[in-house]
């Protein structure tokens, strides 16, 4: 028999985590209550912020967000930043359960020399910027250098680079903020260098957003023939029956490879792999940055990227630093430094390797910055199963 006491949630962080998670409760049609405490004056986290403004039809998840919103099982304050306007103290004391689901949002750093030159920016950034943040309204972007370059081998990596290589014009039907667009019209970018440490067929890259790269018009792609070619290492990497994406990423790669260039292309995409930054230079804004260019070692699936000691210098006005996000710390929950996220147990947050009863984590703070919209949700279901057997259990110590 279930309790018709209601179950009284608290939810940190009003994005795809938070909301997939309270839909996910409302679906069991049990007496629940849920009020999410978002710390924007928007709802909807990266799926409002960190999707390209070009991807308009990957947003449309919004709209089921804010059917959520409405129920009125459902509260939803915003401008409200737990561990600051409100503890977590506070909402343990109010609710039956609290669920972390607060994301990833502190940009990883190169840690090399001149990552705070003027003319350097995070990925994160750019996205907020472009999608018209307002506390990233005023970030000082200056395409007026032809050379812009891109550290990290990820699918926020492929969008910077569409954006820059796109020309602007093509935007004025996607959702990029009138003021971002006003700046791209003006840029004089014309090459864009995509690093990462290894090669080809160890790229985060997701097939569907790198044929995308390779269908834009005016825009020529570069790839090394010699590294799309592959090692037998990597051969073999590639040929694991679980590597389908690889095998269809060194694909798309080999056929930029062997394309004739167009001779009447506004930008070049130029993919550099086996190279790591060490250093940014530069006066009042970046002009260049060093690489080191790396060989893979290692036995197929488990390569790492080590360095050559063969330098290339690169110069650049313009550099975007893509390699990733971590969590950040919130008064009150246990946090694991080392990995920047919420430690848990089967989402239930714990102290060393004891569950601290209500109080769950999902979403990116929960396993870290990797994932598509897609995975929060079907994590998000499991989450909620979790908190309503702990609820059915007696777990919960309802108010
Ligand atoms: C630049 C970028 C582009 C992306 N593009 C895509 C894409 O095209 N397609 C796709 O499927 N996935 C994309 N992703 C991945 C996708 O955004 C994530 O999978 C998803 O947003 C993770 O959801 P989340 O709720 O865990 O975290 P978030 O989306 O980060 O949501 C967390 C929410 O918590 C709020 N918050 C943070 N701290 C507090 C606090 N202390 N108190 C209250 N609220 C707080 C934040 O403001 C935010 O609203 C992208 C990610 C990035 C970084």
């Amino acid at each position: 028999m279930f309790s018709s006491t209601p179950l009284n949630v608290a939810i940190i962080g009003a994005g795809p985590s938070g909301f997939f998670t309270a839909d996910a409760l409302l679906r069991s049609n049990r007496p629940i209550r849920i009020e999410l405490f978002e710390k924007r004056a928007h709802p909807f986290g990266l799926a409002r912020y960190g999707i390209a403004p070009d991807h308009p039809n990957l947003r449309r998840i919004t709209k089921a967000f804010e059917r959520t919103a409405a129920n009125p099982a459902v509260k939803l304050h915003l401008a409200t930043e737990v561990g600051r306007a409100v503890s977590v103290e506070d909402l343990r004391t109010r609710f039956d359960a609290v669920v972390a689901a607060y994301g990833a949002e502190d940009d990883r750093t190169l840690g090399i020399p001149g990552e705070e030159l003027p003319g350097v920016h995070s990925s994160l950034s750019f996205a907020c910027w472009s999608n018209g943040l307002d506390e990233y309204a005023n970030t000082p972007f200056d395409f007026s250098a032809e050379t812009a370059v891109i550290i990290g081998n990820g699918n926020v990596a492929l969008d910077i680079a569409r954006l820059l290589a796109r020309h602007p014009d093509t935007l004025r039907d996607s959702d990029i903020a009138p003021a971002a667009l006003e700046v791209l019209l003006q840029s004089r970018v014309k090459t864009i260098h995509i690093i990462g440490r290894r090669g080809p067929a160890q790229s985060s890259f997701g097939e569907a957003e790198l044929r995308e790269i390779g269908e834009l018009p005016e825009v020529n792609l570069r790839v090394d023939p010699i590294i799309a070619m592959l090692s037998a290492t990597d051969e073999k990497e590639i040929a694991h029956y679980s590597a389908e994406r690889a095998r269809a990423i060194v694909g798309l790669l080999r056929q930029f490879a062997s394309r004739p260039e167009k001779p009447d292309a506004r930008a070049t995409i130029s993919f550099d792999f086996l190279r790591r930054p060490i250093g940014i230079t530069g006066g009042e804004r970046v002009n260049e940055v060093s690489l080191e260019l790396c060989k893979l070692e290692g036995e197929a699936g488990n390569q790492r990227s080590v360095p050559t000691g063969a330098l290339q210098r690169l110069p650049c006005g313009l550099l975007f630093v893509s390699i990733g996000h971590r969590g950040r710390a919130i008064a009150g929950l246990p946090f694991d430094e080392a990995r920047g996220v919420t430690p848990t147990k089967n989402y239930r947050i714990v102290h060393g390797d004891h569950p601290i009863p209500g109080l769950y984590a999902v979403g990116w703070i929960e396993h870290g910055a990797t994932g598509l919209i897609g995975h929060s949700r079907r994590d998000a279901n499991e989450a909620a199963k979790v908190i309503l057997a702990d609820w059915d259990g007696g777990l919960l110590r309802l108010r």
